[in-house]
């Protein structure tokens, strides 16, 4: 089983959960969060740069021929008026338009994108990938960290929520999703849940970390969406001790997260 652990923002619990499931169910943990991730190993015992070629445009030397876009065969670049548009995120570095271009208006800048490292957690192999630059390459670096941790049969993926190709890129792998949410933004929240556990075809279960008055409608919002309700997790003041010890009963949770057919929520 490969569970993926979603969140749109921080602060909602995702690590402590991450981390509670980590240690009840030992499976290796991909961290695959935006900035620079919570979980990333205090002593790596491997970590590795990792750089991409993007081409650079000379504005003032391209004549608009368009041969350039007529060969990425990658959907990298496309003409917007009176300009040719570099969409980083697809350039594979090939080389291939600084190659056809007869006015010699592309050059190849190879970039630093990010890190990736392994650690462990309680004995449990942790992958990490950060990000060094701003952009719409993340997905980049995440098929990098799965190149070279490939996904085995069971794992943790705790990754952002959200609907766009570097977001789904993080959750490609996985077989089952959890959103991890709280009251404030809850709404919302399963509404976007539920457009990407629809699209991808896979359970999805939710999890509100506390429960207030309005639990009851949240609940029936997420069934009505064919989410399984997984429950909520009471307000608690100190998790330093862990969730596993301060609120036992979240065992049951992971049982049926683990087992998404016992648990109801079969797609
Ligand atoms: S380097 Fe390759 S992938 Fe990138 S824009 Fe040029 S042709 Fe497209
Ligand atoms: S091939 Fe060169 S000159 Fe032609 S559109 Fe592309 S960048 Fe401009």
């Amino acid at each position: 089983m490969r569970l993926a652990i979603l969140s749109q923002r921080g602060g909602v619990g995702k690590t402590t959960v991450a981390i509670s499931l980590l240690e009840f169910w030992k499976a290796p943990l991909y961290e695959l969060e935006l900035g620079f991730p919570k979980l990333w190993p205090a002593e790596p015992e491997f970590r590795e740069t990792v750089t991409w070629r993007l081409s650079r445009f000379d504005r003032q030397q391209c004549d608009l021929c368009e041969e350039c876009v007529k060969n990425c065969q990658f959907g990298a670049l496309v003409r917007e008026g009176e300009v040719i548009k570099h969409r980083g995120f697809r350039c594979r570095g090939c080389g291939l338009c600084k190659e056809v271009c007869p006015r010699k208006a592309i050059s190849l800048k190879e970039i630093k994108l990010g890190e990736i490292a392994k650690g462990e957690w309680e004995k449990v192999p942790v992958y990490a990938a950060r990000f060094l630059r701003g952009g719409t390459l993340e997905g980049v670096l995440w098929s990098h960290l799965y190149e070279k941790f490939p996904l085995g049969e069971n794992a943790i993926l705790k990754a952002p929520l959200g609907l766009n190709g570097e977001n789904l890129q993080a959750v490609k792998e996985a077989e089952s999703l959890l959103l991890l949410t709280t009251p404030s933004r809850a709404v919302e929240e399963i509404s976007l849940f539920a457009e990407i556990v629809q699209g991808i075809g896979l359970p999805g279960a939710v999890l509100l970390n506390f429960s207030t008055e309005k639990t009851k409608d949240l609940r029936v919002k997420a069934e009505s969406k064919g989410l399984w309700w997984a429950g909520e997790i009471p307000p608690l003041d100190d998790l330093s001790h862990g969730l596993l010890k301060a609120y036992p009963s979240v065992q049951d949770i992971f049982v049926r997260l683990l087992e998404p057919e016992k648990g109801g929520y079969n797609a």
